[in-house]
This record gives structure tokens, sequence and C-alpha cells, in this order.
């Protein structure tokens, strides 16, 4: 960590734990077991990472101030700005995406914890339904890992600050830091600007090697 503002600022909203490790672990397993054709076997390890350890990690409390959430001060830095100063384009664009996954791997900028793709859960969790069960907008009937790795592009000076959707502004994250983030900014959130430190190298692959498995 580098600069005297962020040098006693937390790097995220809350501290991974050691289940979300085991749970990557798992899930991990089970994509060689898929890919070795052991299908029974990469089942059971696709549903023993549902864990509901993970699950309070990521989703329990998160929209209330608690010991390990971070509490907002909105005093501590800038404000909506009207929407017309708005950069017109919230999503980054793909060649944004892409650039930015390059630089940062499958890997949480602010929590350090690995992240997966949509398009890799919607394929495991067609594959393995009752293993990988998903409801959109309903977390307690979503897959815990898969929830909690959900690959986010999250603008650091959030889009409603007049924060841009381009390389400089946009960071991979997980569900909990892009979500927990609200609209506030990182000052406000007393947490460390992850750009203000180079990305950490990433020894996940996001199970990328499942792409185009059937
Ligand atoms: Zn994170």
């Amino acid at each position: 960590m580098t600069g005297k503002d962020t040098a006693h600022a937390r790097l995220c909203i809350r501290d991974p734990i050691p289940d979300i490790f085991e749970a990557y672990y798992l899930l991990s397993a089970a994509t060689d077991a898929h890919k070795h054709g052991q299908f029974r076997a990469a089942e059971t390890l696709f549903a023993k990472a549902n864990m509901p350890t993970v699950y309070d990690w990521a989703w329990a409390d998160w929209q209330k101030p608690s010991l390990n959430i971070r509490i907002p001060k909105p005093e501590n830095d800038t404000i909506k700005i009207p929407k017309a100063e708005l950069d017109p384009v919230r999503a980054p664009s793909r060649t944004t995406k892409r650039a930015v996954l390059d630089r940062d791997g499958y890997r949480c900028r602010y929590c350090g914890i690995p992240v997966i793709d949509a398009d890799i859960r919607k394929l495991v969790h067609k594959l393995y339904p009752e293993a990988v069960p998903w409801v959109s907008n309903a977390p307690e009937k979503q897959h815990a890992a898969f929830s909690c790795f959900w690959l986010q592009y999250d603008h650091v000076v959030p889009h409603s600050h007049g924060g841009r959707s381009d390389e400089e502004n946009v960071v991979v994250s997980c569900a909990l830091c892009n979500f927990g983030k609200l609209d506030y900014t990182v000052k406000q959130l007393d947490i460390a600007d992850p750009r203000e430190r180079p990305p950490a190298s990433a020894p996940w692959d996001g199970l990328e090697r499942l792409r185009g498995c059937n």
C-alpha cells in the first residue's frame, strides 16, 4: 500500500475468510473432475463448495452497518452529480472489460478473492442444476461460491459521482466489493484505493478452462 492517505485504510469492505479459498479449491477440483469425465465426482465437489459460511460472508448483513462492514462517511468526499454530467455509458465496453481483465486477472482488486465470469457459472448450472442452483436476484437460492465469486467490473469512483467507464477507473471486483460499495467512494468507506497498488498476480483462471465444455 502506498500514499499517506491510505496507510491505515483497510483494503476492502469485509476481510475474506479461509472458507472462501476452500470453496474455490473445491470448484477447481470439480472442474478438473468434469474435464476428466468424472461427472459424479464433479457434481459432489460442486455441491460441497456451496458453503453456508461463504454465503454469510458475501451476503449476510451487507446492507446493514456491522462490525465488519465499512460504515460510510458521506461528508468525506464527493457527492452524486447531475445526470447530464455522467459518463453516458455506464457499463464498460467489451474492449475495456477485456483490458481490465488482462490487467487484473481473475482476482478482486479490493479483497483479493477469486472471481468467475457469469458465463462459466451459467454453463456449470446447466450441467449440474442440482449441485449448482441459481435463481436470479435471490442470493439465498444461488450457489454460495458462484454467487460470491461473481466477476464484476467496479467503478472505483462511482459512476454516479462522475466516474468514467474506462480502464483507469474500472477494476475487477467480487460481488460483495462491488455491490457493498453502493454509491460511496473509497474515501467515504475508509478503504484504500485499489489503483494505488499493483494488481497481484492471480493463481486462478476463473475456471475458464471449462469454457466450451459440455
Ligand atoms: Zn472483493
